[in-house]
């Protein structure tokens, strides 16, 4: 696909897979001042502050209340950087005073229960918070029954890294640790599952490092899938970086890990045992509990959603957006969770007005960094198609044969897009 070089890239999707814009989303500001209403937004990450934010600004008169138990958000665009010792995390932490200064009603604790009869839900202290509309954005939690020996506890030997905060350091003192000649693992799953591009960012930037710091050492990237997104320009990328240093096995070369044995830091793959120096085990994925407390998640694991509306399919009045819900075509992403999160807030300003919602259409724009001053994009176009959203027309890739340049102007991108990003989102 050509490379579109005149519309503004303002915004980057997982430095893999994809972003979303919300440059072209229905607006709520028609409805203003007109609804009035009680929304409780359950996760204050990049859907559910986007949410809680836009629900404000778009209409004064509306209670907004936002649960989510940390003060402090730690943001997981960018902390690959972290893990490499390009970042320090303190770069991706982010507070919600702004949120609380423009009028939601900030609540520091988790959901612990939902009641859809009553339309309540419960924080962690027992108090109970009444609702009109629910909108859950807990994001992700792991699949453990689904990787035999992987847990909590072997997280602290073999880290996901897969939420960011303290695993991300975790990995990376793990890496500093690590002798010259060692193997770097990483355990990639198969999708749906949180930006799926983000496990070949973080084996470049890994790579990275280790060139620098470590330089007889490698990364084994094991993978449950067989191709991924935007794969020829990592592994053009890869060798014109990092030589050999990474190797991939892939899903029909034996790829995917069966179990874990954190005792003995063993890897159980269909086709033999790897015990690296350092193992990152990133496990299959589901969306977060509170959405299954709250009867949201079907047989997939995830939550299926009227796309227009974002309404869950299976509970009428909790409205699902970002990681959690069945999106289709649109990759788990923090850009796809801030569009959908100004959508869903348009929507349900709608709803409580009756009116009829806009249908929404979500621009996405990815970047991959692979190492410092070396990024490439990934642009979509989704609209509802069904129960799911699916790319429409207007999309771009970055061309495989680019020149340096332009890996140097979209790497700058990426980083101007995480700041606009979290500005947006958070203030
Ligand atoms: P989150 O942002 O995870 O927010 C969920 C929030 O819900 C959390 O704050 C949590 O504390 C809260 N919560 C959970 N349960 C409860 C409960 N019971 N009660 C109250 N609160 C609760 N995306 C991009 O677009 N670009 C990138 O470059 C990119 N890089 C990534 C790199 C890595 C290594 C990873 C792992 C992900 C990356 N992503 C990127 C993906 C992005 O981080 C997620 O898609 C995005 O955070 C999803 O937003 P969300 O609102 O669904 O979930």
């Amino acid at each position: 696909m050509p490379l579109m070089t005149t519309r503004p890239m303002t915004r980057r999707s997982a430095v893999f897979g994809i972003t979303i814009t919300a440059a072209n989303l229905a607006r709520p500001s028609a409805s203003r001042a007109q609804s009035t209403g009680r929304v409780v937004v359950v996760g204050g990450g990049f859907g559910g502050a986007a949410c809680a934010r836009a629900l404000r600004r778009a209409d004064a008169k509306l209670q907004v209340t936002l649960i989510e138990p940390n003060n402090i958000f730690t943001a997981c665009p960018f902390s690959n950087e972290v893990i490499a010792g390009l970042r320090e995390l303190e770069a991706q932490q982010f507070g919600y005073d702004k949120l609380a200064a423009e009028g939601v009603t900030v609540i520091g604790q988790a959901a612990t229960a939902v009641d859809t009869q009553k339309r309540s839900v419960t924080a962690t202290d027992g108090t109970a918070f009444a609702y009109d509309r629910l909108v859950l954005s807990p994001g992700i939690d792991f699949h453990f029954e689904a990787l035999p020996g992987y847990d909590d506890a072997a997280s602290e030997k073999m880290p996901h890294a897969w939420k960011a905060g303290a695993q991300t350091l975790l990995l990376r003192r793990q890496l500093e640790a690590m002798a010259d000649g060692g193997t770097v693992a990483i355990a990639i799953p198969a999708n749906p599952s949180r930006c799926p591009p983000a496990p070949y960012e973080r084996a470049s930037l890994i790579a990275h490092y280790l060139k620098n710091k470590k330089p007889r050492s490698k990364v084994l990237i094991l993978d449950a899938k067989d191709s991924f997104s935007q794969q020829r320009l990592f592994e053009k990328a890869w060798k014109e970086l990092y030589g050999d240093m990474i190797e991939r096995v892939a899903l029909s070369q034996g790829g995917r890990v069966t179990s874990v044995d954190p005792a003995t830091r063993t890897i159980v793959t269909e086709f033999g045992n790897y015990i690296p120096e350092v193992a990152n085990i990133i496990p299959p994925q589901r969306a977060g509990r509170i959405a299954d407390i709250a009867s949201a998640v079907d047989a997939t694991g995830w939550c299926p959603i009227d796309p227009v509306t974002f309404e869950s399919k299976l509970v009428p009045n909790i409205h699902v957006i970002g990681d959690a819900c069945l999106g289709g075509g649109i990759p788990k992403s923090a850009s796809a969770a801030g569009a959908q999160g100004k959508a869903c807030a348009a929507a349900i300003v709608n709803l409580l007005a009756g009116r009829a919602p806009e249908t929404p259409r979500l621009t996405g724009v990815c970047y991959n960094t692979v190492a410092p001053g070396y990024g490439f994009l990934l642009a979509g176009n989704y609209q509802p198609r069904g129960d799911i959203f699916a790319e429409v027309e207007g999309g771009a890739t970055s061309p495989v044969d680019a020149p340096r340049e332009l890996r140097a102007r979209e790497a700058a991108e990426a980083e101007r897009w995480f700041q606009t990003i979290t500005a947006d989102t958070f203030g």
